[in-house]
This record gives C-alpha cells, sequence and structure tokens, in this order.
C-alpha cells in the first residue's frame, strides 16, 4: 500500500509541474515578443512601457504562453481587458485577419528560434 505522504508528494510535484507548463512565458520570450511586434501589437504604438496582453485572457483559461501573449500599449491593453481578441478587435474595427495572421507568424518563428 503506497505512503499517503508519498502519494501527496507526487500530487504536489504533478501540480507544480502544469502550473509550470500553464505559464510558461520566460523573460528573453517577453523581449523577443516586444523586438518581433516593434510596439503595440494591436495600434503600433511605440510608447515605452508595454504590458503583457493574453489573446485570451487569464480569467477565460488564458496563460501566459509565447502563443497566447502580445506586447499591448497601456491605451489598448485597458480598452481591451477581460475581452476575448477577436471580439475586442472587431468592436475597435481593427484589422482582425491581419493581426492574426502577423500574430501567428511571430509566435511560430520564435517557438522556432
Ligand atoms: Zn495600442
Amino acid at each position: 500500500m503506497p505512503s499517503r505522504t508519498r502519494t501527496a508528494r507526487y500530487a504536489r510535484r504533478r501540480q507544480r509541474r502544469m502550473a509550470g507548463v500553464a505559464h510558461d512565458l520566460t523573460a528573453g520570450q517577453w523581449a523577443a515578443l516586444v523586438e518581433s511586434w516593434g510596439g503595440c501589437a494591436y495600434c503600433g504604438s511605440t510608447a515605452p512601457g508595454l504590458q503583457k496582453d493574453c489573446l485570451l485572457p487569464i480569467s477565460r483559461g488564458g496563460r501566459y504562453t509565447l502563443a497566447n501573449v502580445v506586447p499591448a500599449c497601456r491605451s489598448c491593453n485597458a480598452s481591451k481587458c477581460n475581452t476575448e481578441v477577436t471580439t475586442w478587435l472587431r468592436r475597435k474595427r481593427l484589422d482582425e485577419r491581419a493581426f492574426l495572421v502577423r500574430q501567428a507568424e511571430v509566435a511560430r518563428a520564435l517557438a522556432s528560434a
């Protein structure tokens, strides 16, 4: 019969590993994202202080990963808030298709770097 302690320890370790996978954006990847986009991913603003914006908000199950994060200026980030990205782009009448294509290209390029 396995000891309860060992089982509990294994469960905790697994939980930590899953948490690590869930939010795996590194500082280096973030720097590369900012460099690739060259500014706010939505409006192109190059104002300092770009923030990590999750395409799928954390509150809706999104995570800080290379494929889910883009740099956003304060204004866009505050406006988008917890809205799912395509819904927000449509509301702002931004070019949803161009954004999604570019976002996929940047994420793919950085993932294979
Ligand atoms: Zn912006």
